[in-house]
């Protein structure tokens, strides 16, 4: 609820910054968070009184609150539309839905309404590809929707359903929607914590690192990392205090996995990082969960409250001399934050810049101590190693990509959803999985945004990490985006540019000013303003921005848009896709 300044009071914050302030500046999101709950957007001179508290200067906050695009420092409309018009999205129709909301509502997008009742925003991926076009109302995740009646979703949003899973075998995502999330006792009986149980209780550290390294584990996010080594790494560097973070800032558009895993199976995430910190030696984690995600947050909080009181955190874990805790912090608003560093610094209550690397996060990161940052759908793997045996896991998959796989299945296919199914798996049997395409298959896009488009031809391919890349395609964070002949292809390309404009942190030109002008031309050859010279341009942009940016987000803008104008030349001229 947005409110005067004569109106504000301060003596509302009194409680979170008596909980918070000693804290100290790691504690900014949080406690901004908890103002605009209050206030309904941060006020000035809420702003100034939590400076005051935290010992943070006012300008810093300023910085804070316009980096994070779901903090307002202005009153803001008070319910909050935000549409997704992201590469799949966009697929459906997500621009005319946007158009409607924001028609409906009397504004344009990024504006509130005159009577303050409605703020539409245009979002570049909500994570809710399987529900596409999909928008949030306020928290409320809503899809498929159409542009016809607006209002009827806006006015009564009904949460969309949970993420379909399937496939074989059911490892990681045996127990969502199966077994209530969150629940311990039903956990447990289902072997919940059993990994962690063999690790405290029949392992040493270096056994549980000397396991997942025999597993052949490797990140899950799209960097693929080996986890083990990873792991080893941090546990040998030298430091006081080390630490967990599990990176739940999924925001790749096509990526929806560790959604279903924060939603469906909470503790195993959080086993997993039990394990995580009894291998390396650390006592404290922290959990990044992406802002948009509210019912993922809600069921973690649950889980871990419950993990708590059942003696999973805490001090002498599952009667061990093992003690770890867990604090869930909320993203605001920032898919830049998913790169490691940037998240660090978002919570260390800074704005999401990343850092340079070297130093990496092993040896200096949260805090500038030792740290493991893993992905989501890497440390539910790790507590199912652990519990079940690395043989059992490498009985699947291939030699050099063991194991089973969440594949995010979206686009023109019959049943989109998260698919679970052994590495090397081809690629066409995972399509059939989901029903098969529908209409004629065109284009696939492997990898997520920053991954790469094949034709029908890679149907045969199989879904391992060297099986992709000796096509020279690649796996990613496991996004299988399918488009048919009737789509525009080039309307994708510029959707994905303008992802990469939208979510450029600004830190480094190559990547702000080329992101820029790669949605420039992209734009211009959507609307037939392009010819040889821009393309050219397009690929130097491109290769600059791999060769100069700072982070992997600058490195890769260029890599799915240009590999479609090398798959399918005739898209550059008379986008005959
Ligand atoms: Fe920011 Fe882009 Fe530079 Fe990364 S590459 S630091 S996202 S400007």
């Amino acid at each position: 609820m947005s409110q005067s300044p004569a109106e504000i009071d301060l003596a509302l914050l009194d409680p979170i910054l008596f909980e918070k302030a000693p804290g100290g500046r790691p504690q900014l999101l949080p406690v901004l968070l908890e103002a605009q709950r209050i206030y309904g957007h941060v006020p000035e001179a809420a702003a100034a009184a939590i400076g005051r508290a935290m010992r943070v200067p006012l300008a810093e906050i300023h910085g804070v609150l316009e980096f994070y695009s779901m903090l307002y420092a202005e009153p803001v409309g008070r319910r909050i539309v935000r549409v997704c018009t992201g590469p799949i999205c966009e697929r459906f129709g997500g621009e005319a839905v946007l158009a409607a909301a924001a028609d409906r509502a009397g504004v344009r997008p990024g504006e509130s309404s005159p009577d303050m009742a409605w703020r539409i925003e245009e979002a570049t991926c909500l994570g809710l590809c399987d529900l596409a076009p999909a928008a949030t109302v306020d928290e409320t995740p809503v899809g498929p929707l159409d542009s016809e009646h607006p209002m009827t979703w806006m006015s009564a949003p009904v949460a969309g359903a949970l993420v379909y899973v399937g496939g074989d075998p059911q490892w990681l995502s045996s127990r969502c929607g199966r077994l209530i999330p969150g629940d311990v006792r039903s956990y447990e009986d289902d072997g919940g914590f059993r990994g962690l149980r063999r690790a405290l209780l029949e392992m040493t550290p270096g056994q549980v690192i000397a396991e997942i390294k025999r597993s052949g584990l490797v990140g899950r996010g799209g960097a693929a990392f080996p986890t083990g080594a990873k792991w080893e790494m941090a546990a040998s560097a030298v430091g006081e205090e080390r630490f967990i973070v599990c990176n739940a800032d999924e925001s790749e558009p096509g990526t929806f996995k560790d959604r279903l895993l924060l939603e469906g199976d909470p503790l195993a995430v959080l086993e997993g990082m039990l394990i995580a910190g009894y291998a390396v030696g650390a006592r404290r984690g922290y959990l990044y969960l992406r802002g948009e995600y509210a019912r993922a947050r809600e069921v973690l909080q649950t889980a871990i409250a419950a993990a708590r009181s059942s003696g999973y955190l805490g001090p002498k874990i599952a009667g061990s001399g093992f003690a770890f805790d867990v604090e869930l912090r909320s993203g605001a608003g920032a898919y830049i934050c998913g790169e490691e560093t940037a998240l660090f610094e978002a919570i260390e209550g800074k704005r999401g810049f990343p850092r340079l690397k070297p130093p990496y996060p092993t040896t200096h990161g949260l805090f500038g101590a030792p740290t493991v940052i893993n992905n989501v759908e890497t440390l539910a793997t790790a507590a199912f190693i652990l519990s079940q045996g690395a043989d059992l896991y490498r009985s699947v998959g291939t030699e050099k990509s063991p194991g089973s796989k969440l594949f995010c299945l979206s686009g023109d296919v019959a049943a989109p959803g998260v698919y679970e199914v052994p590495y090397g798996t081809k690629l066409g049997a995972l399509l059939e999985l989901a029903g098969g395409a529908t209409g004629r298959l065109k284009a696939i896009l492997l990898g997520g945004a920053a991954g790469t488009f094949a034709g029908p031809e890679a149907l045969d391919l199989p879904m391992s990490f060297e099986g992709l890349q000796s096509a020279g395609l690649s796996l990613g964070s496991g996004v299988v985006a399918v488009f048919n002949e009737d789509h525009d292809l080039r309307r994708t390309l510029r959707s994905l540019a303008r992802f990469f404009a939208h979510e450029s942190c600004g830190k480094c030109f190559p990547c702000q000013l080329g992101t820029q002008r790669q949605l420039e031309l992209i734009e211009g050859l959507v609307a037939g303003r392009a010819g040889p010279a821009e393309m050219q341009t397009l690929e130097d942009v491109g290769f600059a921005m791999s060769q100069a940016s700072i982070c992997g987000l600058g490195m890769t803008a260029s890599t799915a848009i240009l590999s479609a104008f090398r798959r399918w030349p005739t898209l550059a001229s008379n986008g005959g896709a």
